[in-house]
């Protein structure tokens, strides 16, 4: 830490100011709109210059009943990712070009999680040293994707082989608590189902870790809007109540990491 002695480094996620440079690192397309997209709305209505950089083109998503993706899911995706973004604001999108890992089984050659984390992580490291980002997004993989995981693994990494001053690093997190609302509410919908052998104790990010919670109701309209571009997709929010629904977009919290720990 080489600062100046009683400097008060500015909150960047609060305080946010025009031509402040905000980096989202995600794996898939709708990851930025299903999992942040209030936080990127927010941020680009106050004047930041929003990128999102995003690993793959979500090839192995499960596309919703009845959609049909002739010209390959991947491609489609991709498309949904552009048309959303401009709906958030977003001023760049940038592709790495890694294909989709999916949940599960051995990772497929060209795959985000066959590659070796050094290489994503240096992959991480050009784009941070192409765009100076001022803040840093991405997702916690609280859901256990591992992709997510990855993108997070290997942004942690990056960010953290840098000097002093680094980007502000902040992790998009579900709280528990939130979680608990939702999986209750799960249960009630549909009995009998997985929901019922789900612990509430292990869902989403402990609420003690979360740093801000910032209040986006202001850009509800922008992150729906978003949230219907990915029209190949199921929603995580589809079938929830209006009042679980509004609990979850209207509000987005973020865990800021210390890279120095
Ligand atoms: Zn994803």
């Amino acid at each position: 830490m080489n600062r100046t002695p009683g400097a008060v480094r500015r909150d960047q996620i609060l305080d946010v100011r025009a031509g402040d440079r905000w980096l989202v690192a995600v794996a898939h397309p709708d990851d930025e709109t299903f999992g942040c997209g209030s936080t990127i709305a927010r941020a680009a209505g106050l004047g930041a210059r929003v990128v999102v950089v995003c690993a793959t083109r979500g090839e192995a998503g499960e596309p919703r009943p009845g959609v049909s993706a002739d010209g390959g899911l991947g491609a489609m995706r991709e498309q949904e990712l552009h048309r959303a973004a401009a709906r958030l604001g977003v001023a760049d999108v940038e592709l790495l070009g890694y294909r989709d890992s999916g949940f599960d089984g051995p990772p497929a050659a060209g795959t985000l999680c066959a590659a070796p984390l050094h290489d994503v992580t240096e992959v991480f490291a050009r784009v941070v040293d192409r765009r100076r980002p001022d803040v840093v997004v991405v997702l916690d993989g609280s859901d256990g994707h591992r992709d997510h995981l990855r993108v997070r693994e290997a942004v942690h990494a990056a960010l953290s082989e840098l000097s002093e001053p680094r980007p502000v690093l902040a992790e998009q997190c579900l709280p528990n608590s939130l979680m608990r609302r939702w999986l209750a509410e799960m249960r009630l919908l549909r009995p009998g189902t997985v929901y019922h052998s789900l612990d509430p104790t292990t869902l989403g990010r402990d609420d003690a870790d979360i740093t801000h919670v910032l209040d986006a109701s202001a850009v509800l309209e922008q992150r729906e809007a978003a949230i219907a571009e990915h029209s190949s997709q199921a929603s995580p929010f589809d079938g929830l109540s209006e009042d679980l629904r509004r609990a979850f977009l209207s509000s987005d919290h973020l865990a800021v990491v210390d890279l120095c720990a």
